[in-house]
């Protein structure tokens, strides 16, 4: 069986003022039950997560990934995580982790049924392998998401920004892109404007532009794409959160799908029609985000 470790964490309350929080880590065993059968994330997926990239050792964007968590929690009305615990969770768990790609995942439950508190905990396990994805590309299909681009102000409690446990319909999206074909998918509002994948954001170049949609509607706030976006700044392109029509896919330079463990895929097919690669600049992309990074 693949390496996998897990902590188990007494979640502290955000203004607890310990400076040390090793004693509310547990290690258990990864392979073994750990889990109430009355648990909410289980039960309901009513939680939250982070996944983050590990290199040789090193956690990367900790920080970014801590706050997401604290932007995921208040969107759901869960207690808001204290950061440094968490940074030294995941500390911990990265100095098992050896050389190579590992992914450090955290997740906050709203944990047992009536019970008095969260349930926290963190994994890692070495990372899948993404050779071929960043080296060959990756095909995709444009799926309606169902909600026009109004819909998550409308309708906050659909908690589209939120990076909740509730993935099944991310997952199903994928799956549906395999049924036609294709690697991923991109989500489309049903009006037309594009999204996100289902697991990682869309970036798109356009001539010394690169082009990202706006977070604000109601998809997450990728961690990888605000590090590519702080990169290619300092390589002298331009960069800009804009409503992206879906027609844009076919007419930029290049486009990819980046997240933290994936890193950056380029994409080389939309809908089944073959789209501009861009692979000098994918391959210094990767090697960026391959790179040390807090
Ligand atoms: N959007 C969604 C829906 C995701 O699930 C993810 C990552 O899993 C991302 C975007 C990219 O986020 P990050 O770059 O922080 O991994």
């Amino acid at each position: 069986m693949a390496w996998r470790y897990c902590l188990m964490i007494e979640p502290a309350a955000s203004d607890d003022p310990r400076s040390d929080f090793s004693d509310t880590f547990a290690v258990v065993d990864a392979t073994a039950p750990a889990l109430s059968v009355g648990e909410l994330s289980t039960q309901r997926g009513d939680g939250i997560f982070e996944s983050i990239g590990v290199v040789d050792g090193h956690p990367q964007e900790v920080t970014a990934h801590v706050e997401r968590l604290a932007h995921s929690a208040a969107l759901c009305d869960l207690p808001a995580p204290h950061a440094e615990q968490w940074r030294q969770a995941v500390a911990h768990a990265a100095a098992q982790c050896g050389a190579g790609e590992h992914v450090i995942r955290l997740i906050l439950s709203r944990g047992v049924e009536h019970g008095p508190a969260p349930t926290a905990w963190l994994t890692a396990a070495v990372a899948p392998d993404y050779a071929t994805a960043r080296e060959r590309g990756i095909r995709v299909v444009t799926l309606d998401r169902g909600y026009d681009s109004a819909a998550p102000d409308r309708a906050p409690w659909l908690l589209l920004g939120a990076k909740t446990l509730s993935y099944a319909v991310n997952m199903a999206a994928i799956r549906e892109a395999k049924r036609r074909d294709a690697d991923d998918a991109v989500f489309v509002s049903s009006d037309g404007v594009v999204l996100e994948g289902p697991t990682s954001s869309v970036l798109l170049r356009f001539g010394d532009r690169f082009v990202t949609p706006a977070p604000g509607a109601g998809i997450l706030h990728g961690t990888t794409q605000l590090s590519v976006f702080e990169h290619v700044r300092e390589r002298g392109f331009e960069t800009a959160y804009e409503n992206v029509e879906a027609s844009a896919l076919r007419t930029a330079d290049a486009v990819w799908l980046v997240s933290s463990v994936r890193l950056a895929a380029p994409v080389v097919a939309i809908d089944g029609a073959p789209v501009a690669v861009d692979l000098a600049l994918t391959a210094d992309l990767n090697r960026y985000l391959l790179s040390p990074r807090d």
